[in-house]
């Protein structure tokens, strides 16, 4: 018969083992840091970007789904592209938080102001040396921290960053159909066959509309707002196809775009703007990216910069000329060395043409990031996003922090803040986040 004595000190000794096992045990997870604990300890996420969607572009149409969403997850008002509002620039300041004078990405078109070779925007996304200027996006660091990732159509997710591709990616081909309602769901089937049954944590996926209808038709029209109801009802589809594939208490979804568009004004009302009509190009200028909209670059010739700037300077009322020095700081633009010599930005809806109007576009983007006109859309929804939060406007360059959160992945250094987005997030991931973000505890 055991003494009280002997029987405490077996309660004792057992209570001592217990909680040395648990000690291994929480050792063995944390110090572990292994990839598959991370995974398990945070959600998937989903970004999706709709190229060209205005931030008010629900507000004058029937959106259902849309409109479900602000009160099942997290609106902002609107968000800040950066200063080149245009597709390729502000799709890599989402994926990487950088500044487009840090990601190098300046433009649609890749080109060497040297040889005079341009590169049109769809056969840019297989050219690794456009994109690969030192700036990891959010594929790449996720996957050295040990998570999978996928990029379906994201512009800057088909080419390899220091010699290594994403784990798995689809790249745009030319010409392909931007507006089919049955391949757009096919993709999100895609997609959701990735997370449920492969397993990836992260994965982007891009539209091209409705930035084609907006240039082709005009934002403010009625083939726009059929474009926006047809999205409405693919994020219908997705969040039905989420929950068919168990996903909907695993996966986060931001809904973003990359610029907004406004309605382009034409010679019968304004006086257009025609940089031949003030300048001899040909003579004085030996490179140039002119017609992609209210962006334009010039590289004077040898010794001529002074004269091109001192001819367009007060050209036209509508076009503002910066010599690459004057560019204001908070543009984020001037530091890099693919700027070239002479900045021009036009007022809103003033396209910046060469020699003639060849651009046929009733709508384009490239106007300042200032301009209401050119404000992206942002929604949210899942796990660790509050339901019904309004969240004020901040800009793009945030969204990446907020990926690295949600995904549980140590950021690279970025021009991002947290705390522009940090109020969306249900207060489990933050408490989560507040640990070693290596550690599931
Ligand atoms: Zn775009």
């Amino acid at each position: 018969m055991l003494s009280y004595l002997t029987a405490i000190c077996i309660i004792v000794k057992a209570l001592r083992m217990q909680s040395e096992l648990l000690l291994v045990l929480l050792l063995s997870v944390c110090v572990g840091s292994s990839p598959l604990s991370k995974k398990k300890a945070y959600n998937k996420l989903l970004l999706i970007s709709f190229d060209g969607f205005r931030w008010d572009y629900d507000q004058d149409v029937d959106t259902p789904n849309l409109d479900k969403l602000v009160k099942e997850g997290v609106k902002a008002k609107y968000i800040n592209p950066p200063a080149i509002t245009m597709t390729s620039p502000s799709h890599f300041t989402t994926i990487t938080g950088r500044w487009i004078e840090d990601h190098g990405v300046v433009h649609n078109i890749m080109f060497n102001d040297t040889t005079g070779s341009r590169v049109p925007h769809k056969a840019t996304l297989k050219r690794s040396e456009w994109w690969d200027n030192g700036a990891l996006p959010l594929w790449i660091t996720a996957q050295n921290q040990g998570l999978r990732t996928a990029s379906f159509f994201y512009p800057g997710g088909g080419v390899n960053y220091s010699g290594q591709a994403v784990n798995r990616f689809l790249v745009e081909d030319q010409g392909s159909p931007d507006d089919n309602e049955t391949e757009w769901r096919q993709n999100i089937d895609t997609v959701m066959g990735w997370f449920a049954k492969e397993d990836f944590d992260f994965v982007t996926l891009y539209y091209g509309e409705p930035d084609n209808v907006g240039h082709s038709k005009g934002p403010e029209t009625e083939e726009r707002r059929k474009v926006i109801q047809q999205i409405d009802r693919t994020i219908g589809y997705l969040r039905d196809s989420m929950y068919k594939s168990g996903l909907t208490d695993h996966l986060n979804v931001i809904l973003t775009s990359d610029h907004g568009m406004t309605t382009i004004k034409k010679a019968e009302d304004v006086k257009e703007i025609i940089l031949g009509d003030y300048v001899n190009l040909l003579k004085l200028t030996r490179f140039d990216l002119l017609d992609y909209g209210g962006f334009g670059m010039i590289t004077p010739r040898e010794g001529k910069q002074q004269d091109v700037y001192d001819a367009l300077k007060n050209a036209h009322p509508n076009l503002r000329v910066y010599k690459k020095e004057e560019i204001p700081d908070n543009f984020h633009i001037k530091k890099h060395a693919r700027i070239q010599p002479i900045v021009l930005l036009a007022d809103l809806g003033f396209n910046i043409n060469s020699r003639l109007v060849l651009d046929i576009n009733k709508g384009d983007h490239g106007f300042s990031n200032e301009e209401m006109d050119m404000k992206m859309f942002f929604r949210a929804f899942g796990p660790d996003f509050k339901q019904n939060f309004l969240a004020e406007p901040f800009d793009s360059v945030s969204i990446y922090p907020l990926m690295c959160e949600l995904l549980g992945v140590v950021p690279e250094a970025n021009n991002g803040s947290f705390g522009d987005t940090k109020a969306m997030l249900i207060g489990k991931l933050l408490i989560k986040k507040q640990q070693n973000p290596y550690c599931v505890f």
